[in-house]
């Protein structure tokens, strides 16, 4: 993988999620290189080959946060903050370091245990939390649609850590692929590690996205039986499916009592 360094864009950039401002990648691009990826649709470059950090990302973003009253800031709505070059760049640390020296506080979304290093930063921020997005039951099924990401053991051991340091855990159950994610079973299994569950359908908006080309590659090749079915439901929010499954989750909600935010419109 070939790292470059890239100065074109600010470090903060604006967040459509509800109750942040900013959000910040550390890298452009993703190694994890997950099949149903979003963000890869809109990627200008090859993330299979290369991956750009920001150069000199230590005094950009002191500047970029002198503008600013402290606050939350989202990490990892984009890229994942904590991808097998974090272990040597360091771009997410740095970040870290110097939110947390100047009063910020982040909420992190990762699928990556390397997030329990930084810890120590986390403990000096307001109100921090820690996500995991988690999509598959069965070891086998995840790495046909997630290549280099750790297995869910790891994620949620990470989770019980982060926990056990009082920091505020949530889960995205992201993407719901239907008939394969067993979205009941992965609530069982993050249940007591984290706050808040969130349950995202997956969501296919053109047949020439890079990320429908990636699914439905994999379901020829191993679901073959399920392509056709993806095409329908993975393209409408309105199909019958989707309520379906809203109807089991409210029913689980009911009796579980658990904080379930289900997300299936689009
Ligand atoms: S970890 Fe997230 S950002 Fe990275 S490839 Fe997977 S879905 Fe995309």
């Amino acid at each position: 993988m070939k790292v470059r360094p890239s100065s074109q864009r600010p470090i903060l950039e604006p967040c459509s999620l509800k109750g942040f401002a900013y959000q910040l990648d550390p890298y452009i691009g993703c190694e994890h290189l997950c099949s149903y990826c979003y963000a890869l649709n809109r990627a200008k470059t090859d993330w299979t080959n290369e991956i750009l950090i920001h150069q000199d990302l230590a005094n950009q973003l002191e500047r970029e946060l002198s503008a600013l009253e402290p606050q939350r800031i989202y990490m990892g709505w984009n890229t994942d903050p904590y991808q097998p070059l974090e272990r040597k760049h360091q771009q997410t640390r740095q970040a870290l370091e110097l939110l947390s020296q100047r009063g910020f506080s982040v909420s992190i979304l990762t699928k990556s245990d390397l997030v329990v290093r930084d810890i120590d930063l986390l403990l000096r921020m307001p109100e921090p939390s820690v996500g995991f997005s988690i999509a598959f039951q069965d070891e086998q099924v995840r790495q046909r649609f997630e290549a280099t990401s750790p297995p869910n053991e790891r994620r949620i051991a990470a989770l019980r850590r982060l926990k056990g340091a009082s920091i505020r855990t949530y889960t995205l159950i992201c993407p719901v692929m239907p008939f394969i994610t067993d979205v009941a079973a992965l609530i069982e299994l993050v249940a007591p590690h984290v706050d808040t569950i969130w349950i995202y359908a997956l969501r296919m908006e053109a047949e020439g996205d890079s990320n429908w080309q990636n699914v439905k590659g994999i379901l020829d090749r191993h679901f073959p039986g399920l392509t056709e079915q993806y095409r329908q439901i993975a393209f409408s929010a309105a199909h019958p499916y989707w309520a379906q499954l809203r109807r089991e989750l409210e029913k689980i909600q009911r009796r579980s009592r658990l904080d379930l935010r289900i997300e299936l419109r689009w």
